[in-house]
């Protein structure tokens, strides 16, 4: 087994969070050659069943977002995912998914972004990944300020909503991330893909 066939073997068997709701099972897609890197926030239960990330009306959105197909969206070798809690974290009792669980990503991220080697654009997918990923250059700033300086940040970060339909007056109401920064992505993932 080779280095980075044992850390995906070790993340899908992970149960460091014994008290999740449906229990652990590790959402992500991983692979030396992957060239795009998305990090979303954390299975809700249509990705969980399937084992596949996105596998809702977010995922369609995401792969008119890059430009891709499903195909190519779930080939390990373009692009990979690595939420920032890899398991369904459960439902907040107001409503909405519980954040993802805050182990997850010190534990696996630095261990996954060491076998890709190959990645030249992280999509960061709301805000517990703009933290993690921008730390202090977005600490305390709206998610519409941060996209609106996406200049800062490309080509290897580009920071995004969630993909989900609940954010479709969002985007409405910030055309900036349409307008300026999807032609950008679009044109970055033909580049990266080949
Ligand atoms: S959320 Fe992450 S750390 Fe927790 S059990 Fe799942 S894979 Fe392990």
């Amino acid at each position: 087994m080779t280095a980075s066939q044992q850390v995906i073997a070790a993340a899908r068997a992970c149960t460091l969070c014994a008290d999740l709701p449906l229990g652990p099972k590790p959402v992500f897609q991983v692979h030396p050659e992957a060239k795009i890197l998305i990090v979303g926030q954390a299975p809700g239960t249509k990705a969980h069943e399937a084992g596949r990330p996105f596998q809702d009306m977010s995922g369609k959105r995401l792969r008119d977002w890059l430009g891709v197909d499903e195909t190519t969206f779930y080939d390990p070798t373009k692009i990979a995912f690595m939420p920032m809690g890899f398991c369904y974290p459960g439902r907040l009792p107001r409503g909405g998914d519980c954040p993802p669980r805050e182990v997850c990503a010190p534990t696996w991220h630095p261990r996954m972004l060491a076998m890709m080697g190959e990645v030249g654009m992280t999509f960061l997918v709301g805000s517990y990944a703009l933290n993690r990923y921008l730390g202090e250059r977005v600490k305390g700033r709206k998610l519409a300020d941060v996209v609106a300086d996406w200049r800062d940040f490309a080509p290897d970060y580009v920071p995004a909503p969630h993909p989900s339909p609940r954010n479709t007056m969002w985007l409405k109401r910030y055309p900036v991330f349409e307008a300026e920064v999807l032609p950008f992505v679009r044109q970055r993932v033909r580049e990266l893909l080949g």
